[in-house]
């Protein structure tokens, strides 16, 4: 696992947030983009070398609704960037951590991606993240 690739952070209304955050860093966020198979709308911000993921749900059963109906807004997840996504969740089994989805999937900002359980990682949703490269 490489360096923190971002932060996520749920939120109820991704505008509000958008102007939040960019009066937060003093710049605007650089992208947004819809994850139909997450039923999220994401918003990116980078702060200096680091990167902020706003997510606001697009529908009640998208695990953003679930979380913010659970424990109100706030950190999601933090996600890692790996060089191979396959081989680190084989390792990560290995080691006797639960994923999610045994596969990666597509998710916003060009990456592949897969989240492990937070009932075995202390409670932290963690996501690894692995660019596509096209
Ligand atoms: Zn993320």
């Amino acid at each position: 696992m490489n360096k923190i690739e971002h932060i996520g952070i749920a939120v109820k209304d991704i505008e509000n947030s958008n102007r939040l955050f960019a009066a937060l860093f003093g710049k605007e966020h650089y992208k947004i983009e819809a994850v139909e198979s997450e039923g999220v709308m994401t918003s990116f911000f980078k702060c200096g070398p680091n990167k902020i993921e706003l997510l606001q749900a697009t529908s009640e059963d998208s695990p953003i609704a679930k979380f913010i109906e659970k424990k109100g807004e706030g950190i999601h997840h933090i996600a890692f960037a790996v060089d191979n996504i396959e081989d680190e969740i084989e390792r990560l089994k290995e080691e006797g951590f639960k994923m999610i989805l045994e596969k990666p999937k597509k998710g916003a900002d060009n990456k592949l991606i897969a989240f492990l359980h937070p009932k075995s990682t202390n409670g932290v949703l963690i996501e690894l993240c692995q660019d596509i490269d096209d």
